[in-house]
This record gives C-alpha cells, structure tokens and sequence, in this order.
C-alpha cells in the first residue's frame, strides 16, 4: 500500500502523469484521494538518490549561477520578498539555509544583515558554494550541527525528498526557541490554468494512443497542492504564521510570445493574480512562515 509522502493519506489512484522508466528504475505518479497531491512510486532507493544527485546534477542544475551565470528575474524578486520577511522578524539573526543549491540565498541574506550559513548534500557541492559565497556551508548529517538558528530556510528541497516529515523533524530541532522555518517551492498540483491546460492535454493524448513511459530521472518525488503541503507541515508540529500563494512564469517561455503556449501562460498569471485567483488560492508556487509548536 503507497503512502502519501504529504499527509500520510493511505487511499491513492493512478495519476494523469503515468509511468517512468529511468536508468532501470521504473516508476508510477500516484494522485493521493486525501490531499491531491501526485507521488512517485515507488520511493527511489538512498543509493539511487545518491546517484541522482551526484557532480552531474551539480553541473546541470547550479554551475551557471555559481559561474555568475544569468539570474532569473522571477528568483531574485522572490529571493528579496523572502529575505525581507526574515529580516522583518528576526534582524541581524542566524539562518540556516538547508539545500543552499547555487548560494544565491547566502548572499542575499548576507547583505541584508542577516549572518547565513548553509547546507548541503554532498560535501562537493557544499565546498563548491562556500568557495563561491564565502560563507560556512556544511554536509553530511543535519544533526551533527547542533546549532540553534534564529531561522532555517529551505527553498524547493521538500519535492526531492522520499520522507518529507523526517527532514522537517531534524530541522524543527535545528531552531533556537521562537526561531522560524521559512519554507517555499512549487505548488505543482495546484489549481491553475495552465497546469490544468497541460493536464488536460495529456489526458486527452492517452485516450486517444498509448503514452511511453517518461524517461526523466524522477527529480520531484512529490507534486503538492497546497493542502498536502500544510498536511505535511502539520503533521511535524509546526504552526503556520504567515503564508503566500502565487504564480512563476516556468514552465513556460521566459518571455512572452505569441506561440499558444506563451499565450496561455499569460492568462495564467493574470488569472493567479486576480481577485477570483486569490480566493481561489490558484498560484503554482508557495512561501509558508512556520513556528514550532502544534496548531
Ligand atoms: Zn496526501
């Protein structure tokens, strides 16, 4: 029997996003009926994980940003809401940034006041980013740290993890007391048109032929909504003080052209951004600031 990874939610189905077949491990998207949220199944080994993440996802994913690469416009603006939010409850404070990726948190955090470290995987990527950031970056074992932050910030890690509720337990102990968990990432079965557009199609595809396996390594073992989201966190102990909802241009064309599906994203945004979007909670991306301590 699959679990749902998000809210522990035991009942699921076959998902619009069907099969993969990557490097001999095969896997299914399962939708779960509590929380909507799709997972993969089943979980990729440690070992496989590993693997996944290794020097080559490195150099895919961060080489160019840690090389001063193009920065996303998108990232850096949200980048600036997030740190501002941070130095609005706890200035000048400590932060742990949990999966510090390329580093580009380190240093908006540093300029801001704030005194960041980071946390990596692999002790390669960790000496990677430290090099680039100057900053103290760690590996290994989140609990050999021991330090207490007056903030942990983990930004588009929880997706990539086979036991969420695991990770976020280690980091609650991470937190000094009244410290905050700033937690953000894709929303990537949320309501929104365009992630409904592109449901719809593939739907319509696999009635009208059979659809092959993808053969993407399973990267995102978890695709929220926001209700598996706020599941998950509530199932760790952590109380949500602050909460946003709101709408990237990716996947889509960067910049707006007239091909359709340039168009449709447009309308997407503008549809994320209204007042029927808002209430409706439509958005494909969140920012939770959480507190220790059950609801
Ligand atoms: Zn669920």
């Amino acid at each position: 029997m699959a679990i749902c990874p998000a809210c522990a939610g035991s009942h699921s189905r076959s998902s619009y996003l069907g099969c993969g077949a990557y490097r001999g491990f095969d896997y299914r998207y399962l939708a779960c009926c509590r929380c909507g949220s799709l997972f993969v199944d089943p979980m990729p080994s440690e070992a496989f994980l590993n693997e996944m993440y290794g020097r080559d996802y490195l150099d895919c994913h961060y080489s160019a940003e840690l090389n001063g690469g193009v920065s996303n416009q998108e990232t850096g603006r949200e980048l600036d809401r997030v740190v501002g939010m941070l130095v609005e409850r706890r200035p000048g404070g400590t932060v742990l940034d949990v999966g510090c990726g390329a580093g580009r948190f380190l240093m908006a955090a540093r300029s801001a006041g704030l005194r960041p470290e980071g946390f990596e995987r692999l002790a390669s990527t960790a000496d990677a980013v430290s090099q680039v950031t100057a900053a103290k970056v760690h590996a290994g074992e989140l609990d050999a740290l021991g330090g207490q932050y007056d903030a942990v910030h983990i930004a588009d890690v929880l997706e990539h993890c086979a036991r969420p509720e695991d990770l976020l337990l280690r980091l609650r102990r991470l937190l000094a007391p009244g410290g905050v968990l700033i937690a953000r990432g894709p929303l990537e079965n949320q309501l929104n048109l365009f992630q409904q557009t592109v449901r719809l199609s593939r739907l319509t595809r696999a009635c009208l032929r059979e659809l092959p396996p993808t053969t993407m390594p399973p990267y995102h073992l978890i695709l929220f909504t926001l209700a598996g989201w706020k599941a998950l966190f509530d199932r760790c102990g952590m109380r949500v003080l602050h909460e946003e909802i709101y709408e990237w241009r990716w996947p889509a064309p960067e910049r707006f052209t007239l091909r359709p599906v340039s168009v449709l994203k447009e309308l997407s945004l503008m549809l994320s951004r209204s007042r029927l979007g808002q209430s409706r909670r439509m958005g494909n991306r969140v920012v939770s600031i959480l507190a220790a301590g059950a609801c």
